[in-house]
């Protein structure tokens, strides 16, 4: 099985891990990420915000990331998204197998198919991550001692800027749980294309508003330990062979244009 890793924010190397950088040409641009070589030589790594961490959230280019990985064979994939807590029970250092998002990006190029010689799709997104590969990753994870909350609902801003105290009491009263601005359009694009996707969030301060009267800190304590942590906790679900079923190489309905309108 190949599979790769997306990293975001404070993800932007694997260490320990033998790796080789690659560029890779799609449709849509040209992608730089890394190969793994000797005992990793399956698991690819995608560093989302650029090698040099220089792409802003609303600047990746997620249909050229998704697209690069989906080329090179690569069908599971698992992505870190660093995040801002909502929810009070999921305080700072807090990780969330998430397995809802609200979507309130723009502007973003969020499909592969416009219509025309490829068609358009309309994919299945009722539960938008791999259910298989998240059980795996939550029973890993909790047998390896990590405290992963098996369930929470992803917020994607569009970025830059943060958020309003006002934006996050929606958000709550929504149902959102943890907020990012680089989760989507990438978890919708992956399922387009029949990819295994599932994503860990690790939330790094509270959401505006959230400690009342406070400024948004940024907690640096822990965070080394936490991301070695999931990065074990990647590599062992990662070269792990036992997923159940699941339905995300079927999610897609593409239509295509009746032979006429093709010539
Ligand atoms: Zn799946």
């Amino acid at each position: 099985m190949r599979a790769a890793i997306i990293g975001g924010t404070g993800f932007d190397t694997l260490e320990g891990v033998h790796l080789r950088s690659e560029l890779v040409q799609t449709p849509y641009g040209e992608v730089s990420l890394f190969r793994g070589e000797k005992e990793w030589e399956d698991i690819f790594f995608l560093p989302r915000h650029g090698t040099t961490h220089s792409i802003p959230p609303h600047r990746i280019n997620y249909r050229a990331n998704i697209k690069a990985l989906h080329q090179l064979g690569v069908t599971h994939v698992l992505a870190t998204l660093a995040v801002g807590s909502i929810s009070a029970h999921l305080p700072p250092g807090s990780l969330v197998a998430v397995d809802q998002f609200l979507d309130f990006t723009q502007n973003r190029e969020n499909t592969f198919f416009n219509g025309g010689k490829e068609g358009f799709a309309h994919t299945l997104m009722s539960y938008p991550y791999c259910p298989a590969l998240r059980q795996r990753l939550i029973d890993l994870g909790t047998a390896m001692g990590l405290k992963i909350s098996p369930k929470g609902t992803y917020v994607c801003t569009n970025g830059p800027r943060l958020e309003t105290a006002a934006e996050i009491r929606m958000f709550s009263i929504l149902g959102g749980d943890v907020v990012g601005m680089t989760g989507v359009p990438e978890a919708p694009l992956a399922r387009e294309l029949g990819l295994h996707y599932a994503a860990l969030a690790y939330s790094i301060n509270w959401a505006a508003g959230v400690e009342s009267g406070k400024e948004i800190t940024f907690i640096e304590e822990g965070l080394g330990a936490l991301k070695k942590n999931i990065l074990k906790l990647f590599l062992q679900t990662l070269q792990s062979s036992e997923f159940a079923t699941c339905d995300c190489e079927s999610a897609r309905l593409t239509f295509h244009p009746p032979e006429e309108e093709r010539a």
